[in-house]
């Protein structure tokens, strides 16, 4: 694979930026993973703009116009004759090794920008998971406050995400819920949440504090316009999660996963949910057939 940085292509071995840049020195940089199938690129824009929303709120200057980004990621994807697969673009400055924690400015204007194209054959669940679901647990944790940290930052940090995926594997689950401050249910480490009860999808609401997927976007549309589901982005606890019909998760990466057991217990008959499978197979449809064309 070959990797961008900065108007030029690497090999992935020869790849390298400087250990004085600040994503390394203290996780300061912000990242989209953008998917990409059958040559299109998915929801192009919605990320592009959820960059810069992120950039600009850590006083990250992006110099280069939108459609710059645009031309590098499908350069990218050129060079690497991906059509399948997805890319890691991460925003942060540049390697100085004059810079150092006393001399931070206010803003920062000297952006690096590097693509790194991943294929499908890096993928998080077997697609046995995709066709049974998965497991998650609960943990005694509150997570960050969302009047804390802005929840919307597609940070480069991904410790507090990493701890809650940890803590799963260490219990011998597949992911960990994250409560808000209030206990109430935000999402899983890295993905947003949904369930369904008596017909009627329930996921928790943006002020709560959940991340603003853009996989949860999607599937709030689809699951009004094509499966005409009436959509409620309200407050959930782990009441609701128990008894629940259906529940899954959703992610860039991950697309939609049903989850089948929670805090050891299972949700209805411990199987993926008609809603959930449909909506599956809306989504499928839905990523095949629109997105920023590439041509190879
Ligand atoms: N929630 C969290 C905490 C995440 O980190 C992510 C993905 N990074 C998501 C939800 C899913 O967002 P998207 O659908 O845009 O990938």
């Amino acid at each position: 694979m070959k990797v961008y940085i900065d108007g030029s292509f690497f090999d992935d071995s020869e790849a390298k930026i400087s250990i004085f840049n600040y994503g390394f020195l203290y996780g300061y940089g912000v990242y989209e993973y953008i998917r990409i199938y059958n040559g299109r690129i998915f929801r192009l824009k919605e990320h592009l703009e959820r960059l810069l929303y992120s950039a600009r709120t850590i006083s990250l200057i992006i110099k280069i116009e939108q459609s710059e980004i645009e031309k590098a990621i499908i350069q990218t994807l050129t060079i690497n004759k991906l059509i399948n697969g997805y890319i890691k673009l991460i925003v942060t400055i540049k390697g100085d090794n004059r810079l150092q924690y006393n001399q931070l400015k206010y803003e920062y204007d000297t952006t690096s920008i590097i693509i790194i194209a991943i294929d499908t054959s890096v993928c998080l669940y077997t697609q046995s998971l995709y066709i049974n679901g998965i497991n998650v647990i609960t943990l005694p944790l509150k997570n960050v406050r969302h009047d804390s940290l802005d929840f919307h930052i597609k940070s480069i940090n991904y410790l507090n995400n990493m701890l809650y995926k940890m803590e799963a594997i260490q219990h011998n689950v597949h992911d960990s819920i994250l409560l808000n401050s209030e206990g109430y249910i935000i999402g899983c480490s890295s993905s947003n949440i949904f369930i369904i009860k008596n017909g009627i999808m329930y996921t928790p609401s943006i002020v709560e504090g959940c991340f603003d997927g853009i996989t949860r976007e999607t599937v709030i549309e689809l699951s009004r316009n094509k499966l005409n589901l009436i959509v409620k982005e309200t407050r959930i606890n782990i009441y609701n999660l128990y008894n629940a019909d259906e529940c899954f998760i959703t992610g860039t990466i991950i697309e939609l996963i049903p989850v089948v057991k929670v805090n050891f217990k299972y949700i209805l008959s411990g199987k993926p949910g008609p809603i959930t499978i449909k909506l599956m197979r809306e989504f499928k449809n839905l990523v095949m057939s629109t997105g920023t064309p590439i041509e190879l």
